[in-house]
């Protein structure tokens, strides 16, 4: 007889939210679905960014992400540049939209003089504002790894992250332990109660270093490019910067008296449906057909002002001021 250890059923997206509200707090940011790639197309699930040295001066500037371009520019807070030096090689009207969203933004500051536009940046960009990133693929269910271990084997071999984890709600095994890189590190991870167990500590990646990456293709085919540490840093700075915009509540609420964004466990406003005593997705589960559907408005929840209160990301910095740009609009 085979005894085989039954793997737990656990839905995805209700185990990377309710992870996400496990690992929420005042020291670390959280961000869900971002590009980690620099040539390629890989998506992380789950993004958490420990804050730097400068993580004040980078909240004061803006609650946005801060558009790379602009943060590439060379231009500083001191004097203004004519804007076609600060982003030659952009056609003029790229230019003028990077230039529009960050001053919209509040990181640069733009004038007229003699019918050219000039930029300087209101704050000096602070590079030290996040120390380390942390890369969490969510494989609830290891009977069904899916992509698993070539999306382990890119992150590892790129080294954008400093740390790789995969999140599971499965037992693992020796056979599961060996399909994947020794440096990713392992935990166990209880939606239900959000009791988290690590299973293996992860080992650092050499962030700074000549990393590779495996691009996907179609038919199984791939194919690998090197990546030089420069490009490795920018690529680590659109990450975070995207990850500090975006956090990780990005999901809408569905008009149902059913969903109570306090009701999972451990609470953390999350679209919880009490009809299937489960975290849902709006988008795929919610709607006229569902047999718990009933019409309400959508629960009143400011998500930003719980993102404000329960990690370091700061809502609307004091000072900053939302410019309008453009023909129609003013700066
Ligand atoms: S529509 Fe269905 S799944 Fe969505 S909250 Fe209502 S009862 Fe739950």
């Amino acid at each position: 007889m085979c005894l085989a250890i039954r793997e737990p059923s656990v839905r995805e997206y209700g185990f990377e939210l309710a992870l996400c509200g496990a690992l929420e707090d005042s020291e670390r940011l959280l961000a869900r679905q971002l590009g980690a790639h620099v040539h390629g197309r890989r998506i992380a699930d789950i993004v958490a960014i420990d804050p730097g040295p400068e993580f004040d001066q980078r909240a004061a500037i803006t609650d946005e992400t801060i558009p790379p371009a602009a943060i590439d520019a060379p231009v500083g807070p001191g004097q203004a540049r004519p804007l076609r030096d600060v982003l030659p090689d952009r056609r003029p009207d790229e230019r003028h939209r990077i230039a529009d969203r960050a001053v919209e933004i509040g990181f640069f500051e733009s004038e007229r003089r003699n019918g050219d536009r000039y930029v300087r940046q209101v704050a000096r960009y602070p590079d030290a504002w996040f120390d380390r990133l942390l890369g969490i693929e969510n494989k609830p269910d290891l009977g069904r790894p899916g992509d698993l271990q070539t999306q382990l084997r890119i992150d590892v071999s790129l080294g954008l992250f400093d740390e790789v984890i995969l999140a599971t709600a499965s037992h693992v095994t020796g056979a599961h332990r060996n399909r994947l890189p020794e440096a990713v590190g392992i935990w166990r991870f209880d939606p239900d109660t959000g009791e988290r167990e690590v299973l293996k500590e992860p080992t650092s990646l050499p962030t700074d270093e000549w990393g590779l990456e495996l691009i996907e293709r179609e038919a199984g085919q791939a194919a690998v490019r090197p990546v030089d540490p420069a490009a490795k840093a920018r690529a680590r700075r659109r990450l975070a910067e995207r990850a500090y915009g975006k956090g990780w509540r990005t999901f809408t609420w569905p008009a149902c008296a059913r969903c109570d964004p306090d009701g999972a466990e451990p609470a953390a406003t999350v679209p919880y449906c009490t009809y299937h005593d489960r975290i849902v997705n709006p988008v795929e589960d919610c709607g006229e057909s569902c047999p718990g559907y009933e019409s309400a408005d959508p629960p009143a929840v400011d998500v930003e002002a719980v993102r404000d209160s329960r990690s370091p990301w700061v809502r609307d910095p004091a000072g900053r001021q939302r410019r309008q740009v453009g023909l129609d609009r003013f700066e």
